[in-house]
């Protein structure tokens, strides 16, 4: 036979010999061949048993070194694991969302295998990858992790990284398992192993570290180059608060020390943008332990961003036809059982309220108090399009765990809008909210953002979906061909919608690269039955019509949240909460500078003086340090000529001017909502 020893062979096509004895080899390589589809398409074949990885080295040696992991039909493998039947490969590398968490999980087992060394006997629950990075939740028993103690870590996994450790996956009997977690006297592995089945259970090992683990891995710990441990935080097992507190401890890896030094420098600029620290140094929000977690205070300061947000999304919603409505903060359970948000999502509610016989819900969505207003006067076709909106205030309750500054709260203001409309209309209305998105996105200079087109899944019909598979794949359609008409780029996403329609979830990124989940477009032709919503059409017949349901300016929590660290503070000149600060040279010049602020207010724009008796250096400093646009120094020269010294934050000195003039030029500013400038060019002030 002329077979090799080599796992790998690649072979030209086969002839068929029908009736002669190469028949019995060629049996043969049917037998041990498979068929492997790579994503342009090509087929190859491989021998029975070759891994993603001996696939690589034959495509070339450059390649295999930065496969991570792999693709195989629908399942995320070990680039190392054989594959014994036909199937679809695609190779995953670091530039895969799928190779970089493989990585980052990798990095967890090598962290446990370093956390193990160094504090013997420790039990370990579970160590995902996050958006950047991994952590791993442990038991340290009695002992406590200090930052020293992470520097030491770091090193220990530098080491053992070195040494290049293959992750070497076993299949594990449940018995087998038990044995083994119950030797090591570890009860968070044991209860991990409740749940699972004899043939779904496999240890994966590297050096002296075997963990109890799914998959996939990298290949082997040398990929690891670079090693970042960030933080220690205190996790209850579970989520859990009745349940004891773990030690999570958070980590970074990259393939080199350069991206990784990268990282380690945006995140020093994503701290200074923090909105935590931000909110709290421009008083713009608080919270208090009377009111509650997750139920934001916001101050007269961020009051007025908010204010500024709801005028810019009237204005805006007025002019596109939008009515705005009020509704109340609760309802009545029935109301939400023909929602379908109960009971499928009572665990996201706050609980009920007993009254008169009754239960009462706080709402955790407007949308069936605006069903209720389109059902409250007959409709006809010429009522349609009908848009409702409202900065409608609901409540969610998220777990403590889950809470996150004001970007992750139970008390929400939403930029809510519901628009009735026919299915002839459905293109025009849904194309004129992708256009609202992508204005809003120019006037905060939002740059980067990703739609996604998230569809239903036919096997979950009646399940996660309401069970219309006709109207699915009409509206998706529909949909999908609004996107590519207005040229918005956009991904799709299987198993994603709403339960009542596709969606289109908006990803935005801030200046520092972050992402933020902004808010989601969606259709529905669901709702509309449930609530039996009807219009009379000119025929004179009784027809449902489809809802979209959008709030493209999220909520004030998350967006302002958003803009905090968007602007690191410096908000531009229409959002800021203090436009303007005049600064007298001395108490000299008080008045005057009174006078100009109360000449400021009586043209709208936000003024205050500060009449503090410092030096202006100082005063200078302060304003800077508040990051208000504009200050306006006054002294003997300027009260004399009726004029101001214009000092723009961040650009510094623009020189002096009329008061009128300044009025007229930051009026204007204002009204175009204008962004901030770069340089002293961008201000006219000369
Ligand atoms: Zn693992
Ligand atoms: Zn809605």
């Amino acid at each position: 036979m002329g077979f090799c020893g080599k796992k790998l062979l690649i072979l030209r096509p086969a002839v068929v010999h029908t009736n002669c004895a190469c028949k019995t080899q060629i049996n043969y390589i049917q037998n041990i061949m498979i068929n492997i589809t790579l994503p342009d398409g090509a087929v190859r074949q491989y021998e029975k048993g070759s891994t993603a990885l001996d696939i690589a080295k034959s495509i070339s040696e450059g390649l295999a070194r930065k496969v991570l992991a792999a693709q195989v039909n629908e399942e995320i493998w070990d680039a190392t694991r054989p594959i014994n039947k036909d199937a679809k490969l695609k190779l995953l590398t670091w530039n895969d969302t799928e190779g970089k968490s493989t990585f980052w999980h990798s990095s967890a087992h090598l962290m446990a295998e370093a956390v193990e060394s160094m504090f013997p006997g420790v039990k370990f629950w579970v160590g995902p990858p996050v958006e950047n990075g991994f952590y791993y939740d442990m038991d340290l028993g009695d002992r406590k992790m200090s930052e020293e103690d992470l520097l030491a870590l770091e090193k220990k996994m530098n080491e053992l990284a070195k040494q290049n450790n293959p992750y070497e996956r076993k299949e594990v009997g449940k018995k087998e398992a038990l044995n083994y977690f119950s030797e090591k006297g570890d009860e968070y592995k044991l209860d991990l192993l409740a749940g699972l089945q004899d043939g779904e259970i496999t240890f994966y090992t590297q050096g002296k570290f075997t963990d109890l683990c799914r998959g996939p891995h990298i290949p082997s710990t040398g990929f690891i180059k670079a090693i970042k441990l960030t933080s220690i935080a205190g996790a209850y097992w579970k989520g859990n608060e009745q349940n004891k507190m773990l030690t999570r401890v958070y980590g970074v890896t990259y393939p080199s020390q350069k991206e990784l030094d990268e990282y380690l420098v945006m995140l020093e600029e994503a701290k200074k943008r923090d909105h935590r620290k931000l909110g709290k140094e421009l008083s713009i929000f608080t919270m208090d332990d009377d009111v509650g977690p997750g139920l934001a205070l916001w101050l007269p300061n961020g009051t007025i961003i908010i204010e500024e947000l709801e005028k810019l999304a009237k204005e805006t919603e007025l002019e596109a036809g939008y009515k705005r409505v009020v509704t109340p903060h609760i309802a009545k359970e029935s109301m939400y059982i023909t929602s379908g948000h109960l009971p499928y999502y009572a665990d996201s509610m706050y609980p009920p309220m007993e009254l008169e016989g009754e239960k009462y819900y706080l709402k955790s969505m407007n949308c069936p108090h605006h069903h209720k207003i389109f059902a409250a006067e007959p409709k006809s076709y010429r009522d349609l399009p009908y848009r409702l909106a409202e900065y409608g205030t609901v409540y969610r309750y998220e777990q403590s765990g889950e809470l996150f500054g004001i970007m992750r709260v139970r008390c929400l203001h939403m930029n809510d809008a519901h628009i009735y409309c026919t299915k002839d209309q459905f293109n025009e209305e849904f194309r004129a909210v992708n256009e609202m998105y992508l204005k809003y996105f120019k006037i905060f200079g939002i740059e980067k953002y990703v739609m996604r087109l998230s569809l239903h899944s036919p096997d979950k019909l009646g399940v996660k979906y309401v069970n219309e598979p006709a109207l699915w794949k009409e509206t998706e359609v529909m949909v999908r061909n609004v996107l590519t008409e207005s040229n918005i780029p956009f991904v799709e996403v299987q198993d994603e919608a709403a339960f009542y329609g596709p969606k289109i979830d908006v990803q935005i990124y801030s200046a520092i690269g972050r992402e933020f989940t902004l808010a989601t477009n969606q259709v529905d032709f669901s709702q509309g039955r449930s609530f039996k919503l009807e219009y009379t059409t000119p025929e004179n017949t009784a027809e449902t019509p489809l809802i979209i349901h959008r709030a493209p300016l999220g909520t004030h929590e998350r967006f302002i949240g958003f803009l905090l660290e968007q602007y690191a503070g410096k908000f531009p000149l229409w959002l800021a909460p203090v436009q303007v600060k005049l600064l007298p040279i001395s108490d000299k010049f008080l008045d005057y500078a009174k006078s100009v602020s109360d000449k400021l207010k009586k043209s709208d724009i936000r003024a205050e003086v500060d009449d503090r008796p410092e030096k202006i250096g100082k005063k200078i400093r302060d304003a800077e340090l508040l990051k208000v646009p504009y200050m306006l120094v006054v002294g003997e020269k300027e009260m004399n000529e009726g004029k101001v010294a214009v000092r723009r934050h961040h650009i510094g000195d623009l020189g002096t001017t009329l008061v009128d003039t300044f009025i007229q030029e930051a009026s204007e500013e204002i009204r175009e909502r204008r962004g901030e400038g770069k340089s002293k060019e961008d201000y006219r002030f000369f």
